[in-house]
């Protein structure tokens, strides 16, 4: 690397933080926040700062290595690309392209080489035996975008900087600064909500570090999130505080929510989930009262046995209550590599149970399993 400062992206995790890497006769002499970054302002985390012993480390491979009789051998970069386009097409020819598995991990999706490139590759390869991480994380995430905005990779995100009230259920992004919602500093910028006189409310089993920055938090018993959205619902509609906002046009079915509600009152969950029912309106309330405020679940909501219902009842109650495509809640976003309009399903919207697994017979998901 030649001397001086070179800015770059962290891409370890999804804040992508901008960072200055100051190179001094060819080594790294400081890794710094970048002040000019839009999204970051200059916040990074010690696991940046930590990447220059990653890239001094004596043990980092510098150059592709292959496994052979007597050890380890490194090979230059073109005969190493040579090498695997060699075994892929031979691998393909002789057993057919479903021999080929492809797993895929999160930075892939924190990296913009990766995401330009990706979608060609595996158009390429064209293997079925697609995974990745996503199905331990978000998959009830995507599953009510396709149902609800007409495209699974479609995520509408919290407004942080703009939000007066941020309801956080199953969610830490003190610890994963934000997590399909990217968030760098989030205690930064959960600290000028609370300047502005705005609140951050969690929901956890646990008191997580996002928890402890709250203005309000409820313990809830694992797993019963779905109960508590539906009695959030239930309330909206016996309190009247039903004000579909923007997204009125996705709520046409509104009725048939407020029928399926009826018998979840906040008495009915309330020693299912551990929180009092005077606790579940007051929160609804809360949500349905305050212009600018927002309600974000996550991996808590997500991993777990009503995951796909839960998180699509905290859409719904957004909707309903107006804090849907609109400044201040959630917001659809406008990516500058948009995975969307690029076609990123082959052109197609999103899918699920298209074909099954060979042995457990599990539905694929978007083309994955
Ligand atoms: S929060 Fe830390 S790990 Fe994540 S992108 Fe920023 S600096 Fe990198």
């Amino acid at each position: 690397m030649e001397n001086g400062i070179h800015y770059r992206t962290c891409h370890l995790c999804e804040a992508m933080c901008g960072v200055a890497i100051e190179v001094s006769n060819g080594k790294i002499t400081s890794i710094k926040g970048d002040e000019d970054d839009p999204l970051s302002q200059g916040y990074i985390c010690p696991k940046a700062v930590a990447l220059q012993d990653l890239h001094n480390d004596p043990d980092r491979l510098r150059k592709p290595v292959r496994r052979t009789d007597t050890g380890w051998q490194e090979m230059e970069w073109d005969a190493a690309f040579d090498l695997v386009a060699q075994k892929l097409h031979q691998t393909r020819s002789e057993f057919g392209r479903n021999s080929i598995g492809v797993y895929l991990g999160n930075p892939n999706v924190h990296n913009h080489g990766s995401l330009v490139s990706t979608l060609p590759f595996l158009r390429a390869i064209g293997s079925q035996n697609r995974f990745s991480a996503t199905s331990n994380d978000q998959l009830p995430h995507m599953l009510a975008s396709l149902e609800m905005f007409g495209h699974q990779i479609l995520f509408p995100i919290p407004d942080i900087d703009h939000t007066d009230l941020f309801i956080c259920i199953g969610a830490n992004p003190m610890a994963s600064n934000g997590s399909l919602m990217t968030v760098p500093d989030f205690r930064g910028r959960i600290k000028r909500l609370q300047g502005r006189g705005g609140r951050l409310i969690v929901v956890d089993p646990r008191c997580t570090e996002t928890g402890k920055l709250a203005d309000e938090f409820h313990f809830i018993r694992p797993g019963s999130d779905a109960l508590l959205l539906m009695a959030m619902v239930n309330t909206l509609f016996a309190e009247d505080l039903v004000e579909l906002g923007p997204a009125e046009h996705l709520a046409k079915d509104a009725d048939l929510l407020r029928l399926a509600a009826l018998a979840f009152t906040p008495e009915a969950v309330s020693d299912h989930t551990g929180i009092t029912a005077q606790t579940i309106r007051q929160l609804t309330r809360q949500l349905a009262n305050t212009p600018k405020a927002v309600l974000y679940s996550r991996m808590g909501t997500s991993t777990q046995r009503f995951g796909g219902l839960a998180t699509w009842l905290a859409y719904c109650l957004n909707i309903l209550t107006g804090k849907l495509d609109t400044p201040g809640a959630m917001l659809f976003t406008q990516p500058a590599i948009d995975l969307v309009s690029l076609g990123a399903l082959g052109g197609q919207s999103g899918h699920f149970g298209t074909r099954h697994s060979r042995v457990k017979g599990l539905p694929e998901f978007g083309g994955e399993y």
